[in-house]
């Protein structure tokens, strides 16, 4: 018997254990991917087991292009292809999720979502070769992070028009850019409007999702953070966040509640009334604002982040907005203009909140300066005259200061990965506001 009728096996049993497949929708899936894959059915009893799905579908991959099924240039969207055919389709997935969240409530309907997302493989795992390492700062620890590969640049495009439009999902892809056979949306309803929601498909910290407006419209000035205070009560164990750049699509972001900044001590109460406002021990300024109602917590974080950003040029605000069993709250990191460092102009969005994203283009650079310190004499003005390298002369001159030449990888290494970890410190000193003027513009925003 053909490895394929056992390889379509496999996957119905997935299908079955992982994404609710019923025997029914087993049969039909079944037929589905005989016709896909231009086999007969097998007559003879089928083994059932339990086999690795990578392995699964590689192999009908595989056996697809070696039968002239599919193109090899689109071989790499193949998988999603068939994995489409055994989970839910897209309305099956709204109505389950809808029929959770009305009869065990908004963290089962949560999971689930959540689940669906990761094991119909929409959410991709990180490819190798990304490292993060922590760094210690003087209010909380950070974390920085060099992804195996850096975010795409959203590009707009004829059909979809751009990679938030509805029509994305069950999108077949094109050469070079990832097929969307397997993204489910979920419909909600935030600030009167209908807004899609889906994780994201690559992601730099856990749980990242995005919900775009259904229309194919540009950001609006004030009405985000009713927006992102409705869409964290749907999304119970993460906040919602948004960057204020415009964009030619609105979308809202946000991940799991579990960057650094959301395990950090209140450093001192500003005001405790109807809500209550304080500033955290964080090495970023970070303002928290708490209330009950969600309209008061509304009304005063937009108050605050548009004073803020009148207040000075360059300033920005970052809100993280989430719910608790008690209470609405918007963790909101003041930025200043600062000093433009060798890393990045400014910190960004998970930067303020204790995840430093940086470019992949960076690993590059810390092996050339590593072979640079390992030399017997460090040539300086190789490294002055370096496209590449130039901007890290101080780093080579201080490391070579205090450790001397020929350094042994391992040691280069460490002393580069401290000298990136301490310019993210400084830069969080140089972006952030001091208490006091942070507690004259809470209290002058709120008038
Ligand atoms: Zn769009």
């Amino acid at each position: 018997m053909e490895i394929v009728n056992e390889d379509i096996e496999s996957l119905l049993l997935y299908g079955e254990r992982e994404l609710d497949l019923s025997p029914a929708g087993k049969a039909f899936a079944r037929n589905r991917l005989l016709e896909l894959l231009q086999t007969e059915p097998s007559y003879e009893e089928l083994r059932q087991e339990k086999t690795d799905i990578e392995t699964v579908l590689d192999r009908l991959t595989a056996y697809a292009v070696e039968n002239g099924i599919v193109d090899e240039e689109l071989a790499d969207k193949f998988p999603d292809r068939l994995m489409n055919i055994v989970m839910p389709s897209q309305d099956d997935a709204a109505h389950t999720y809808s029929r959770l969240h009305r009869d065990a409530g908004r963290v089962a309907a949560e999971k689930y979502f959540s689940y669906l997302s990761k094991a119909s493989r929409y959410v991709k795992k990180a490819k190798p070769g990304s490292i993060g390492w922590p760094v210690v700062g003087e209010s909380g620890d950070f974390t920085v992070l060099i992804p195996s590969e850096d975010r795409a640049e959203e590009e707009s495009g004829f059909y979809p028009q751009c990679p938030y439009c509805l029509e994305n999902i069950g999108f077949c892809g094109l050469p070079g850019q990832p097929a969307q056979y397997t993204k489910r949306v979920l419909p909600f309803d935030l600030d009167g409007e209908t807004w899609y929601f889906s994780y994201r498909q690559k992601q730099i910290v856990a749980d990242e999702f995005v919900a775009a407006t259904e229309k194919h419209r540009p950001s609006g000035e004030g009405r985000s953070v009713a927006a992102m205070a409705d869409l964290a009560e749907k999304v119970p164990s993460g906040f919602a966040g948004a960057t204020p750049e415009p964009k030619e699509h609105e979308f809202l972001f946000g991940a799991k509640r579990a960057l650094p900044i959301f395990t950090r001590p209140v450093k001192k109460v500003f005001f405790d009334g109807d809500y209550k406002v304080s500033v955290l021990d964080w090495n970023f300024s970070v303002v928290r604002l708490e209330c009950y109602i969600k309209k008061d917590l509304v009304h005063a974080a937009a108050k605050l982040m548009k004073y803020w950003r009148n207040y000075a040029e360059g300033n920005v605000a970052y809100p993280a907005v989430y719910c608790t069993d008690t209470s609405y709250i918007a963790d909101i990191a003041l930025l200043k203009a600062g000093q433009k460092n060798v890393l990045f102009d400014k910190p960004d969005y998970y930067g303020a909140f204790g995840v430093i994203v940086l470019p992949r283009s960076l690993k590059e650079d810390i092996l050339g300066l590593v072979a640079a310190l390992g030399e017997k004499k460090v040539d300086f003005q190789r490294i002055h005259d370096s496209e590449r390298l130039g901007k890290y002369l101080e780093w080579v001159i201080q490391i070579a200061a205090a450790r001397g030449a020929g350094l042994p990888r391992e040691k280069a290494l460490e002393s580069i990965l401290s000298m990136i970890g301490e310019t993210c410190i400084a830069a969080a000193k140089d972006f952030s506001v001091d208490d006091k003027e942070l507690e004259r513009v809470v209290v002058e925003s709120q008038k």
